[in-house]
């Protein structure tokens, strides 16, 4: 298995209270495999995936239990020294806005040079070759002009490009894609998921968070919704798509525009996502909930498994 997420607890601690934004979550990804975390933002989906590169900001966040294995490999006591070889090189990260990722004081392509340095034994020209080489990959027209350029004088999709390149470039085992499209429009949003779906290796595996259905639908082999600090389904993503099981992701398709849907109103989940140290007792979904029971708001469910490769976290759950 590529990546193992079991019971990953993460915490988050200020001077006077720790807050738990992660709640045990367990997960895998295996090679080839396109994994969709989904869910509202605010659901903790970002920090369990930026938990794994260890990108998180500590303090104030702290892994408070479980355990993150990467090709067998203990990241959660990883010594820093070893884990930046793994960073850039076997795990690459792809942010949601480029315009605070890349440096806005560096030409793109001496950022892309660095990447390979940093981790490549080579001469500054094959550096150069390569950042070229990608540049031209990922669609971004005259690579010699703009690996020139600085972020700050290419368009919003040319930029999220950039940053695929800088993410792909070394051929990482596994590809972390957080909100990868969130902050591009429409037209922009389609191109660059179909670039990563053909640039996406079959012996790779890719992590993609996003809160949009739309994306996870074009992209996804399995599906994971978050809410409230936990998984509260699991599911390969044809399943899900045409069954889903708790009420939560349900809800989450009933607001994806689709043919069928067209000319009526959308259906919005009421309310909101609890702030992380104010779940409510109970399933934490209970007060959003269509069918709600009396006792969903007292007694926590588990996560079940409800016949193979499907999990979900509902009293109302059967096999
Ligand atoms: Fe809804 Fe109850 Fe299931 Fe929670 S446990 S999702 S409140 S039915």
């Amino acid at each position: 298995m590529l990546l193992e997420i079991s019971d990953l607890c993460i915490d988050f601690v200020s001077d006077d209270r720790t807050t738990r934004a992660v709640d045990g979550v367990s997960l895998t990804l295996d090679r080839g495999e396109v994994l969709g975390l989904v869910g509202e933002s605010g659901c903790g989906k970002s920090a369990t995936a930026m938990s794994i590169p260890r990108l998180l900001p500590s303090p104030p966040s702290k892994v408070a239990g479980g355990k993150i294995l990467f090709d067998g490999q203990d990241l959660v006591n990883m010594p820093i020294p070893q884990l930046r070889k793994i960073r850039g090189a076997k795990i690459g990260v792809i942010f949601q806005d480029p315009m605070t990722s890349l440096s806005p004081l560096h030409r793109i392509g001496n950022q892309l040079e660095e990447v390979v340095l940093l981790h490549r034994d080579v001469s500054k020209a094959a550096a150069r070759d390569m950042s070229l080489e990608w540049l031209a990959k990922v669609g971004i027209p005259d690579p010699e002009v703009r690996a020139k350029a600085y972020p700050f004088e290419l368009s919003g999709g040319m930029q999220q490009r950039v940053m695929i390149a800088m993410g792909m470039m070394l051929e990482p085992d596994l590809m972390i894609a957080d909100e990868p499209t969130t902050a591009l429009d429409v037209t922009i949003q389609a191109q660059i998921l179909d670039l990563m779906r053909k640039l996406h290796r079959k012996n790779s595996g890719l992590l993609l968070i996003t809160h949009d259905m739309g994306v996870v639908y074009r992209m996804a082999t399995r599906i994971a919704v978050m809410y409230a600090g936990q998984i509260v389904e699991q599911a390969p993503a044809e399943e899900f798509f045409r069954h889903p099981r708790h009420p939560y992701s349900r809800s989450l398709l009933a607001a994806l525009p689709s043919a069928s849907t067209r000319g009526n109103r959308l259906q919005a989940i009421p309310g909101q996502v609890p702030a992380a140290g104010n779940f409510p007792s109970g399933c934490r979904f209970h007060d959003r909930c269509s069918v709600a029971m009396p006792k969903c708001a007292d007694t926590p469910p588990q996560l079940c498994q409800i016949c193979e490769n499907r999990l979900v976290r509902c009293l109302l759950a059967k096999n």
